[in-house]
């Protein structure tokens, strides 16, 4: 719909068009310019918006949608804040079913969204009635006309990229992108970004980024699911325990793992050193340009895109929390607390 004197006719005329950021301080001594895509100045404050957005727009086109409906997905995450923001302009129902691993906080922020939360035990199989995905499955079944966004397995999550974030990088880097890094959870992000960029030059190298305790890097190099990879990590929203559909393996050229530890404090670093308060994978993504730098990957004539996948204030609890990074064991004499308060 048309806008008039800057006024958006709601807050889903926000969603995309997030801006690319240049990095000057944190990668000044590696070979290359350096971009990042700020995923958090979506309204919903992440990447997530967007492929919310954009399969609740195609159900529609498709008829299977209409007012009242109910649309149903099994994360507490940033996809679960997305698809609350979206249902609630388009006068949706939105039902998610998450672990109860999920913190309190992250329910309160769901339900504060109008989202219908089912709370599932964490510590059942996948296919026990009990776990989420099984009430995901169920709650659809019974439900006529509601759709389940399924976004691990949905080939729209990786469209929603292919058609709005890609586009966005090319025309914002004019075409001058050689390599794009980002982190693989769905692999929603990387795959439809990274075909649209190919597509326009099949020359640009594509860097998944992946979490030690995941299969996905493995799988990439061999085409085989290795159980033994797999091991609890700390980072929310990256790797995985199986092999999502979202993710097109064809169009990453390779993966680097990064720690728990080191994505931490360079995501604390972004702060200090860019003023970008982002999220946990923001950190695991430019940890993963200084092992690439590092390894002489990039030249001095490369322009690389960075993808910050969101917003730091959804991770007050760990990664910002002193006391978090402590417990973790993450504070050492090389890297420490943040700077003390002053008390008066
Ligand atoms: N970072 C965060 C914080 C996320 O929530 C996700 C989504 N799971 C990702 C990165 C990865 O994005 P994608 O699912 O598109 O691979």
């Amino acid at each position: 719909m048309e806008q008039k004197n800057h006024v958006y006719n709601n807050v889903l005329d926000l969603v995309g068009n997030t801006p690319l950021v240049k990095l000057n301080r944190i990668t000044s001594q590696f070979k290359g310019d350096f971009y990042a895509k700020v995923e958090a100045f979506n309204p919903g404050q992440s990447s997530k918006d967007r492929i919310a957005l954009y399969i609740i727009e195609q159900a529609e086109k498709k008829g299977i949608l209409s007012p009242g409906d109910t649309i149903i997905e099994t994360t507490s995450g940033n996809t679960g804040f997305s698809i609350a923001m979206v249902s609630i302009i388009k006068g949706y129902e939105c039902v998610l079913a998450v672990s109860s691993k999920s913190s309190p906080d992250k329910i309160d922020m769901l339900k504060t969204m109008g989202a219908k939360v089912y709370v599932c035990p964490a510590h059942v199989s996948a296919d026990d009635p009990r776990s989420y995905y099984e009430v995901a499955k169920r709650l659809h079944s019974e439900m006529k006309g509601s759709v389940y966004i399924n976004q691990y397995f949905n080939q729209l999550n990786i469209d929603a990229h292919y058609y709005s974030t890609g586009p966005e990088i090319w025309k914002q880097t004019e075409g001058q992108i050689t390599h794009l890094v980002a982190c693989s959870g769905t692999g929603g992000t990387i795959s439809g970004t990274a075909k649209y960029l190919k597509a326009q030059n099949p020359n640009i190298k594509v860097i998944g980024v992946d979490a030690f305790g995941s299969v996905i890097k493995k799988y990439h190099a061999t085409r085989e699911f290795d159980e033994k990879e797999i091991y609890p990590y700390r980072i929310e929203g990256l790797g995985k325990n199986l092999i999502p559909a979202a993710t097109d393996f064809d169009v990453i050229d390779d993966f680097v793992k990064v720690t728990d530890e080191e994505s931490a404090h360079t995501a604390r670093e972004l702060a200090r050193t860019e003023g970008i308060f982002a999220g946990y994978t923001s950190g695991a993504a430019m940890q993963a340009i200084k092992q690439l730098s590092e390894a002489g990957t990039f030249g001095e004539n490369d322009k690389v895109v960075i993808i910050f996948p969101d917003h730091g204030a959804r991770y007050m609890s760990k990664v910002y929390s002193d006391k978090w990074m402590s417990d973790q064991g993450f504070f050492d004499s090389v890297n420490g607390a943040a700077a003390e308060s002053i008390q008066y």
